[in-house]
């Protein structure tokens, strides 16, 4: 067999039709089963070995380094390895240069470990293949997605029973849809509360069809904007860009002590926008219920009131926190989540689904109409297609996870999750309390919290401190924090991540934390102090000096 020359082929491996035959398995035969079964037995296990002993981010090899091995960019013209080849490599050469984000000592940031019954339901879900774009290729997986999103509708929105059995089913109205994330659950929030705004009338055919600048003319508009407190994600931005409306039009409100939305300001915005500039549109209003930062929760029930008094679509980002609502206990959190119009969720989150998986959840089962298209070949009207009304097309079967998923664990083993969660947040947050180098910055309301190293002594300086004064020594404390952060995750036994948060809103007094995440039931409050320990190490041994 002929080869190109300088291909790293290998020397008895061609690409012919035999050998695709032969990749394109399908467990009939005993001899292919115990094929697939010896293959999958290494990916299954040895990386669950490897999650075991592999504590630690990285390697210490820098990624510099690393990448040299990968600079070639040509694609052989023969096989170069085979599949027990490739899978062994996956397991030797990259599983140990990953992140372990499964370490119990990772608690940086929202991915996790996840049960390992997720890999098994996503093996199913891949050796599938459904595409639930359109029912000619999922079929029965559709109405397990209708069934599933209908479930968690009912635990953020508790309807009656029969609103539940006339849509659990029903083809012509959505309670939610699956998303790649809650980057685009948001996004598609948005997409919906703008068309709504901007609907075909008299001489308009709306603003999906004409685009902004006609849609604005049609309706005496000249500018349309999102409110959302400073701890809003960033993917509302991009929503803003997306969808014409500018991201500096999405209007960061400050917030309060507990870095929830402040309603004053809010309040004073929305008088001023309609005083000064009376074409503004209030498209619409965003709750964080879990903000990424800081894990806060803001006012929603207050929030879904000013909303309504002025016209502007409810949206509840919860794409963290949403499971807080499998807990008895802790769910009175989330008060007034059941007054969004709709609501974000991410399945890769707090449900502790493999990558990726968002959800967006409706109030009114007719809210998505207005993003509905369709095509000849799919996706017809009246079809029970679950494209019509999704920003993507072709997607994987992440409702058979999530519904699998309940299944296994009940709201009870959720419950137990979070419970953990908020409770260690908070025995951690005691913890950095009472050591004497720590600051705590916000304390958890959820499961997330941020602290700072700041001595006593400073402290003390910062409390009399003039601006200046203050600023300096605060720009010293941040150049510490990023190194501490950073040491400690090149060291590889833990990872805390770190943001940057505004005192009292100023945007001159930036101040550098440290931000952790429990979410993994393995993370206990011995972890957590051994982290302090090391942390209190690092400044003594390597940092103390920058203070002087
Ligand atoms: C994570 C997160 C998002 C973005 O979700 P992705 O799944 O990363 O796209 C949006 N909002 C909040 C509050 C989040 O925590």
């Amino acid at each position: 067999m002929k080869k190109d020359k300088d291909s790293k082929s290998h020397p008895d491996l061609v690409a012919d039709w035999e050998r695709l035959f032969r990749v394109f398995i399908r467990p009939e035969g005993q001899a292919s089963r115990a094929t697939l079964i010896k293959y999958m037995d290494p990916i299954l296990y040895g990386l669950n070995d490897f999650l075991k002993t592999h504590v630690g981010i990285t390697e210490a090899i820098s990624l510099k380094e690393l990448s040299n091995d990968f600079m070639d960019t040509i694609i052989c013209e023969n096989p170069e390895k085979k599949l027990a080849d490739v899978i062994s490599c996956l397991i030797k050469e990259i599983a140990p240069y990953a992140v372990n984000v499964a370490s119990p000592y990772f608690v940086g940031h929202m991915t996790s470990a996840i049960p390992f019954f997720m890999v098994h339901l996503k093996t199913i879900v891949a050796a599938l293949n459904q595409n639930v774009v359109k029912l000619e290729t999922s079929k029965v997986v559709s109405v397990v997605e209708k069934q599933v999103v209908a479930k968690i509708h009912r635990m953020i929105y508790n309807k009656k029973e029969s609103f539940y059995q006339e849509n659990v089913q029903n083809t012509d109205t959505t309670l939610g849809v699956f998303t790649e994330g809650g980057t685009t659950a948001n996004l598609t929030a948005m997409w919906a509360a703008r068309n709504a705004k901007f609907p075909p009338k008299d001489g308009f055919n709306g603003i999906e069809s004409e685009g902004v600048v006609a849609a604005y003319q049609a309706y005496d508009v000249n500018r349309c904007v999102i409110l959302v407190s400073r701890r809003g994600h960033y993917s509302l931005k991009k929503a803003g860009g997306i969808l014409g409306i500018g991201h500096q039009n999405i209007i960061a409100m400050d917030t309060d002590t507990k870095n929830r939305v402040d309603l004053s300001c809010l309040k004073r915005t929305i008088a001023r926008l309609k005083k000064e500039t009376p074409k503004t549109c209030i498209l619409a209003i965003v709750g964080v219920a879990g903000s990424t930062e800081t894990g806060s929760v803001d006012p929603l029930e207050k929030l879904a009131k000013i909303a309504a008094a002025n016209n502007a679509h409810f949206h509840v980002d919860a794409a963290w926190g949403g499971p807080t609502l499998f807990s008895k206990k802790y769910k009175h959190l989330l008060n007034g989540i059941q007054l969004a119009d709709s609501v974000t969720i991410d399945g890769h989150k707090q449900f502790y689904m493999p990558m990726s998986c968002g959800m967006l959840y409706l109030k009114e089962p007719h809210t998505l109409d207005v993003i509905a298209y369709y095509a000849h070949y799919v996706n017809r009207k009246g079809s029970v297609d679950l494209g019509i009304k999704t920003l993507s097309g072709s997607r994987e079967a992440n409702s058979l996870i999530l519904d699998s998923a309940l299944k296994i664990m009940g709201r009870k083993g959720y419950a137990l999750l979070i419970d953990h969660g908020i409770e260690t947040a908070a025995a951690f947050a005691k913890e950095i309390k009472k050591r004497k180098l720590f600051e705590l910055w916000t304390a958890p309301v959820l499961n997330i919290l941020t602290y700072r190293v700041c001595p006593p002594a400073i402290r003390k300086q910062l409390e009399s401190a003039s601006k200046e004064k203050r600023r300096e020594i605060n720009e010293k404390l941040n150049t510490v924090n990023r190194r501490i952060q950073r040491i400690q995750r090149e060291a590889g036994y833990s990872f805390v991540s770190r943001t940057t948060l505004l005192q009292d809103n100023k945007p001159d007094d930036a101040i550098v934390v440290l931000r952790s995440v429990i979410m993994n039931p393995m993370t206990t409050i011995d972890i957590l102090k051994e982290i302090l320990d090391e942390q209190e190490e690092i400044f003594n041994l390597q940092l103390r000096d920058l203070l002087m």
